[in-house]
């Protein structure tokens, strides 16, 4: 079979022969002609009026109307194309559909939002999760339904490194935790998760531990106080009495340090507030300094420590809490640096925060360790931490001191070569020097 475009010059060619041969015979050759060229368009055209109407009318898996030729042959492509299209379709509405399904049958609730966080599509979690109808409410703005300023900031904001913790009022109060995420061209999906049982057992935990501190406390400082009597009245002539007695005391010592980090951790990780977490603006030298001459006289003088703080630095928080950072850092550097060792601390205003270092050329630590040292009881040597007297929780409490006011941690260390803590607070909390 001759190729398209050759077909339609064979019909042009064999209608203008006959359009001659006829002229030639009526004695006007160009009439002939020209009755020829007028029939192979009139042809062409009831071609394309057939196919126009085939197009309009669908649906195209029927025959085109025009076979052969390069009409024919535009004809099939487009239906060619039409099918694929029309199986890609069909594929990609199977994909959503199952997507779909599998989304409904979630526990967790999902929604999707459209421009302005307008609903376009939701599981029946989250409509029992949110209180919301669907599709009543698909179109309305999410946040004219679940009625919370900050949510509505969390949705406006853009920015969902983090979940969001929704408080759904009412008879049965429950507590959801909302991740966002950003797709396409000004698109959401949002996870809900019922997160109520979780908290009230995490609430649970925390009393629990709070109040066997508390309780365990009064014991002990009796205990304590027995202990400190029969040392002083023990005859001067019973060594091994004496070591028991005094053992009897380092015990004691160290666990009112764990039940004390205990309580204050326990205080650190509620949302409530207590005198502790009462705001001033610190005089930050002084505390360091005061930190500093404890730090020395516990090791008896035998590290070297430096301080380097800009005076008239203050910093606004919590003066317990930042006490508690503070400390922590300088005690446990004098801990893991051995007789000699130097010690720097620095505060100072920089790189858009306040910071607080603290470098030692101890130990060091491995990095394998160092995302793990701020859990807590986490050790890298357990039997030297405990030998300095350590209660596993030091660095626990930085952290959640630091999350109190929208501070951060970092740890770099290499073993053998020291450590280097360095805290950074944010640089509204600072007054009284230029902030560099
Ligand atoms: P601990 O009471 O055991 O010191 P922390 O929470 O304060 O508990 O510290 C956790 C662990 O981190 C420590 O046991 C120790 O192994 C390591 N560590 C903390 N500070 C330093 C430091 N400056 N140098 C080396 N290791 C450190």
């Amino acid at each position: 079979m001759p190729a398209s475009p050759a077909r339609d010059l064979l019909l042009l060619g064999a209608l203008l022969l006959a359009g001659l041969l006829l002229g030639d015979v009526s004695g006007n050759a160009g009439a002939g002609l020209a009755g020829g060229v007028l029939v192979y368009l009139l042809i062409s055209y009831r071609r394309m009026a057939k196919l126009q109407r085939w197009l309009a009318d669908g649906p195209l898996e029927r025959d085109p109307p025009v076979q052969g030729g390069m009409l024919g042959d535009v004809a099939d492509r487009m239906q060619h194309t039409h099918a694929r299209l029309q199986k890609q379709l069909e594929e990609a509405d199977a994909a959503v559909l199952r997507l779909r399904e599998s989304y409904a049958a979630l526990k967790d609730g999902i929604v999707m939002l459209g421009p302005d966080n307008t609903i376009e599509w939701s599981n029946a979690s989250a409509l029992t999760l949110l209180g919301l109808r669907y599709p009543q409410d698909a179109g309305q703005p999410l946040g004219n339904l679940v009625r919370d300023p900050d949510f509505t900031a969390y949705l406006a904001a853009s920015d969902f490194e983090h979940s969001f913790e929704l408080e759904i009022g009412g008879s049965a109060a429950r507590t959801l935790e909302v991740q966002a995420t950003s797709f396409g061209a000004n698109r959401k999906v949002i996870f809900i998760r019922d997160v109520t049982a979780l908290n009230r057992l995490e609430t649970m935990r925390r009393d629990f531990v709070a109040n066997i501190s508390h309780e365990l406390r009064t014991p002990l400082t009796v205990i304590a106080g027995y202990v400190g009597t029969l040392q002083d009245l023990l005859p001067q002539d019973s060594p091994v009495i004496a070591k028991v007695l005094g053992q009897m005391q380092q015990q004691s010592v160290r666990m009112e340090n764990l039940l004390r980090d205990l309580m204050l951790l326990s205080t650190l990780e509620g949302t409530e507030s207590d005198d502790s977490s009462a705001e001033e603006s610190i005089a930050v030298c002084a505390m360091l300094d005061s930190i500093r001459e404890n730090a020395l006289a516990a090791c008896g003088g035998e590290r070297q420590i430096t301080l380097e703080c800009a005076p008239g630095l203050r910093l606004r928080g919590p003066r317990l809490q930042i006490e508690s950072i503070f400390a922590n850092l300088v005690f446990n550097a004098v801990k893991y640096t051995g007789a000699g060792g130097k010690i720097r601390v620095v505060f100072e205003a920089s790189g858009g925060h306040a910071l607080f270092r603290v470098s030692d050329d101890g130990i060091g630590i491995d990095p394998v360790h160092i995302p793990r040292l701020t859990e807590r009881f986490y050790r890298v040597d357990k039997s030297r931490s405990a030998e300095s007297g350590g209660t596993g929780l030091g660095l626990a409490i930085v952290k959640h001191a630091l999350k109190r006011v929208d501070g951060e941690l970092q740890i770099e260390s290499r073993p053998g070569a020291g450590s280097t803590f360095t805290c950074r607070f944010p640089l509204a909390r600072l007054s009284g020097a230029a902030q560099g």
